[in-house]
């Protein structure tokens, strides 16, 4: 990899990826927390089936917080992983509610003492709840690095460090959501489109 190749690759993906956003339903950054958390492991359209009722219910920190916890499990159970994820958004909120007074941390320090968030998370937040430049790595970001060959590592801290040589800081955001929809829609785990794809003169994969 080189900044000239990447640049070629980021462009290329602009075309492709025609709205280049997050997924995730949210109207303030508490509900960005929360929907980044219950979406380990499923999809972001289930999330917001699921999250649309649950803000409805509680609408801020300090409802959630009050919040019983077999009344918030039986509303996330669709997504799985309930038990943690209930403990979780329920510890969260009474965290942001009492020593942020309900406002959302915006450093990755404070955003990782939150249960159950990670650098991952922290990062989402970071970048999409407030601009601020980060580069959230998960399993697409990794696929697409080794794909691509931004990367050989599957290590999310590794990757970030190396998709950070090459790609400036002012286009963090906008790469990570590239990326990572590319990887969602066109270049998926097993059965990527190659066939028709305008990145593979740039493919590492073994097709
Ligand atoms: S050629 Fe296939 S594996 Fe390579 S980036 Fe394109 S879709 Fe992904």
């Amino acid at each position: 990899m080189n900044k000239i190749k990447s640049d070629e690759i980021l462009n290329e993906l602009k075309n492709i990826i025609p709205n280049p956003v997050c997924e995730l339903n949210f109207n303030n950054t508490f509900e960005l927390i929360i929907a980044v958390t219950l979406s380990a492991q499923t999809t972001d359209k289930r999330v917001n089936e699921i999250t649309k009722f649950l803000f409805s219910k509680y609408a801020d920190p300090l409802s959630l917080s009050n919040a019983k916890f077999g009344d918030v499990y039986e509303i996330i159970k669709p997504l799985g992983l309930a038990n943690s994820k209930a403990r979780n958004i329920i510890s969260i909120s009474k965290d942001i509610h009492e020593k942020y007074n309900d406002i959302v941390p915006n450093s990755l320090e404070e955003l990782t003492k939150l249960a159950g968030v990670g650098r991952k998370t922290a990062s989402v937040v970071l970048a999409v709840g407030f601009n601020i430049p980060a580069f959230p790595v998960d399993t697409h970001l990794i696929r697409m690095a080794n794909r691509l060959g931004y990367s050989k590592s599957n290590d999310p801290i590794i990757v970030e460090k190396d998709y950070k040589k090459y790609i400036k800081k002012d286009d963090w955001i906008l790469a990570h959501h590239l990326f990572l929809l590319f990887g969602r829609y066109h270049c998926k785990a097993s059965k990527p489109n190659c066939l028709d794809c305008k990145l593979s003169k740039y493919c590492k994969f073994d097709h």
